[in-house]
């Protein structure tokens, strides 16, 4: 346990609360109980989330904590929390910190040894790869593309060689420029998933390659609009021929012409620099091809 998670129990909690991302149903009772109960509710936007406490019947007085304060005003939050109140921390939607405010405040309470208690709920990428049947078990988030193209596409291009399946949020009328330089690294051919307005009457999930699904957004205005998640297939390592590149399929198919497969395979590699036991394999392969 180091100092950070020494928890001081003559103070005040603060409790992490996702809210919904579309489907008012989503709130979940223990939310709804502590954000009735709390002194004070950390709200993201507090016009926003007034509405959102007034449809569930909650008086607790909202606070602003957003990006361009959260910061210097986390310290009015940590002051109440260590007289001893309690605090809810919320976003507009989903769960906090989330591409959302709520990180310097969740580290500056946990520095002082305040309690700071999840209370899990909606989340959008999670939604998305929920639903979206692409390979679950490994994944990394990358929230927002930049807006730019050139630094977008060298985001891209760092993630290409990616073997775990990859999330994105994304702004609607950014989707078919994302869509494009994601065609454009990644190739046509990889699997993707857009999912659309979440838990909301338009709910969209729609699974394609990516040529197609940047073909498919684009012919349809009503896909460029809403709240949108991408989830792309990680990199695959190609097998057998794709693994090399033509000129080397020449050479080793040139050699192998001449003379047996390991010596073929050892001087293609000398020639190209392709490791000699993969050139060896693809030897092997072409051989059994053409006996
Ligand atoms: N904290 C939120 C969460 O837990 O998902 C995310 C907040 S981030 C500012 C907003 C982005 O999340 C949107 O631009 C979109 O990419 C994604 N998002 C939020 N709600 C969504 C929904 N209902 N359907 C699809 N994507 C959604």
């Amino acid at each position: 346990m180091t100092a950070s998670d020494e928890v001081n129990s003559a103070v005040g909690t603060l409790y992490v609360v996702a809210t919904p991302i579309g489907n008012l149903e989503d709130m979940s009772a223990r939310a709804l109980r502590v954000l009735a109960e709390v002194a004070l509710i950390a709200a993201e936007d507090t016009r926003h989330s007034a509405r959102l406490m007034q449809h569930f019947g909650i008086s607790t007085p909202l606070a602003a904590c957003h990006e361009h304060n959260e910061r210097d005003e986390g310290g009015r939050f940590l002051r109440r929390l260590l007289a001893g109140e309690d605090v809810a921390l919320i976003s507009d939607a989903g769960t906090p910190l989330i591409s959302d405010p709520g990180y310097h405040l969740v580290r500056q309470a946990r520095a002082v040894g305040i309690r700071v208690v999840p209370l899990p709920g909606a989340c959008a990428l999670v939604a998305a790869l929920s639903a979206a049947g692409l390979p679950s078990d490994r994944f990394i988030f990358e929230g927002f593309l930049p807006a730019k193209q050139v630094a977008r596409r060298s985001r891209l291009e760092h993630l290409r060689e990616e073997p775990r399946t990859l999330i994105f949020y994304e702004a609607p009328h950014r989707i078919l420029d994302s869509l494009s330089d994601m065609e454009a690294v990644f190739g046509p051919d990889r699997p993707a998933v857009l999912g659309r307005e979440l838990t909301k009457a338009f709910e969209t999930l729609k699974g394609l390659p990516l040529g197609q699904l940047r073909a498919w957004v684009a012919s349809d205005a009503n896909q460029q609009r809403g709240e949108c998640v991408l989830v792309i297939s990680g990199w695959e390592a190609p097998q057998g021929d794709d693994a090399v590149d033509a000129n080397t399929l020449r050479v080793l198919r040139l050699l192998l012409a001449e003379m047996p497969v390991k010596r073929a395979a050892s001087l293609a590699a000398e020639i190209t620099g392709v490791k000699k036991n993969l050139l060896y394999q693809l030897a092997l392969q072409e051989k059994h091809a053409d006996p």
